[in-house]
């Protein structure tokens, strides 16, 4: 098991900081491994035979290809020191984490969050550190916590395969020291009430009441969301740190124009979603599921076997849809997620506060410099199922239906935008109605409380952020 300063510590730290020195060796690395695998590497094709040396391709080290030490040319200490500056670049560049935050990791239990927590765990360590050895001891360090959320309640697995996976995940947690991380454990249906036996009851009728098979995947989606973020507020953390990777994103930017939600996805596809009351980074954005999977398997990280249900949803005919690109040419995904990047975000993705500069490197400041004199206080109006921003012509027919609608679940539904209007909302007065009465408060209180009420749509924000991730870009 990997821990803190142990095996490969010592290379990241002097990766990082060659990387904050020299911004152009990270894209010189991200370019070489990108057209290493274009190589056609795969774990199971190595062509080399046993015995066969081959050279780091970064170090020059000698090393045994056949070994499992080789990684896409890189030997097994580069490879990681390449991820783990992926994951520094975006955090350091996106000011995603500052001394004072408390940040809560969502842990599933697959590759991406274990490596999240993995690296995020390692950060704190380097800070840790550092705090021991400055003398003014000025600065903070940050918090992390780690959730995971427990749906045995709409799970088709056995009650004692969850009881396994909670005490893995506590034996996971506790090798992650020092600094002490609190575990939460939140069951999915605390949800939709306090009363364990009721949430059960209602989160399975509410399920039930949504038969699209995708619709239900997203609202499944959203729920998840909504609990992390209770977590999130009750324990007082300030940030939601999530798994997502190139690849998860990938699938998403393909599925999400499948649904009609073009107008939105752009939101979803950025390392800072502040939309929601805790705000929402994802550091690995530039890792691939591949990459991932190997550093697990290299570095003997522990992972969760949670049992999936089978789906004929449209999110896992693109997700193998998307497999089969990646089969064929291992950069599609990147490429996916580029173009997709390429769209206008919203103000949300960033973050506006000013106190952030003072934790920002003195290279990257005048970023944000620019990011944050572009800044105007625009609101959008959010689909209280999924998050969405709604698009000018669903704002507009929603003014419309307004002006007529009476009753709470009317008001509610023209509220909703058209990809959950159709995949998630059931038709019919009655079925609606009952849908509703058992939504959770958390949902229903975003529409009657105003807080996804808000006008001015259209005038967005100016492209800084995008012309800054283009600038980085560039060299890959
Ligand atoms: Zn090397
Ligand atoms: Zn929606």
């Amino acid at each position: 098991m990997a821990s803190c300063g142990g095996g490969g510590g010592e290379c990241h730290q002097s990766h990082c900081q060659r990387s904050e020195e020299d911004g152009g060796a990270e894209e010189e690395t991200r370019e070489r491994v990108a057209s290493l695998s274009f190589a056609g590497d795969s774990p199971t094709s190595s062509a080399t035979g046993d015995g066969a040396l081959e050279r780091c391709t970064k170090c020059g080290e000698t090393v045994a290809a056949a070994a499992p030490r080789a990684v896409n040319g890189l030997c097994a200490a580069c490879f990681r020191a390449y991820l783990f500056g992926k994951f520094k670049l975006a955090v350091t560049t996106n000011a995603m984490i500052s001394p004072t935050d408390n940040v809560l990791v969502a842990f599933s239990g697959g590759p991406a969050s274990r490596i999240a927590l993995q690296f995020v765990h390692e950060m704190q360590c380097i800070s840790l550190k550092n705090w021991d050895a400055s003398k003014s001891q000025a600065l903070p360090v940050f918090g992390v916590g780690v959730a995971f959320i427990d749906e045995s309640a709409i799970s088709i697995g056995p009650l004692h395969e969850m009881n396994k996976v909670i005490a893995q995940i506590r034996s996971i947690v506790s090798t992650l020291s020092p600094a002490h991380k609190e575990l939460h454990i939140a069951p999915i249906e605390n949800i939709c009430s306090t009363s364990s036996n009721d949430g059960r009851i209602r989160l399975n009728e509410l399920l039930d009441s949504v038969t699209d098979a995708t619709g239900k995947e997203d609202f499944m989606k959203y729920l998840r969301m909504l609990t992390l973020q209770k977590i999130a507020l009750d324990n007082g953390y300030s940030k939601l740190l999530l798994g997502s990777c190139t690849s998860t994103i990938a699938c998403h930017v393909i599925s999400a124009t499948v649904k009609g939600q073009g107008y939105s996805l752009p939101g979803d596809v950025q390392y800072v979603d502040a939309r929601w009351e805790v705000p929402v980074v994802l550091p690995l954005r530039d890792c691939t599921a591949e990459e991932l999977n190997k550093l697990c398997h290299l570095d003997g990280l522990e992972l969760l076997q949670l049992i999936k249900r089978p789906s004929n949803s449209i999110n896992s005919l693109v997700s193998s849809f998307v497999a089969r690109l990646r089969d064929e040419n291992p950069s599609r995904e990147r490429t996916i997620v580029r173009t997709a990047e390429k769209l206008r975000p919203f103000c949300f993705n960033k973050f506006v506060e000013n106190t952030y500069h003072e934790f920002v490197p003195s290279r990257l400041r005048c970023k944000f410099q620019n990011i944050n004199n572009s800044e105007t206080a625009l609101s959008e109006v959010l689909c209280p199922l999924c998050g969405s921003p709604l698009s000018e012509p669903e704002v507009q027919s929603l003014r419309n239906i307004q002006e007529k609608t009476q009753t709470p679940v009317e008001n509610f539904a023209a509220h909703c935008c058209q990809s959950c209007s159709f995949q998630i909302l059931p038709k019919g007065a009655e079925s609606l109605q009952q849908f509703y009465t058992v939504l959770p408060q958390s949902v229903t209180v975003r529409v009657t409380d105003g807080t996804s009420d808000h006008s001015q749509l259209g005038e967005l924000i100016d492209d800084y952020l995008l012309v800054v991730d283009d600038d980085d870009d560039d060299g890959t």
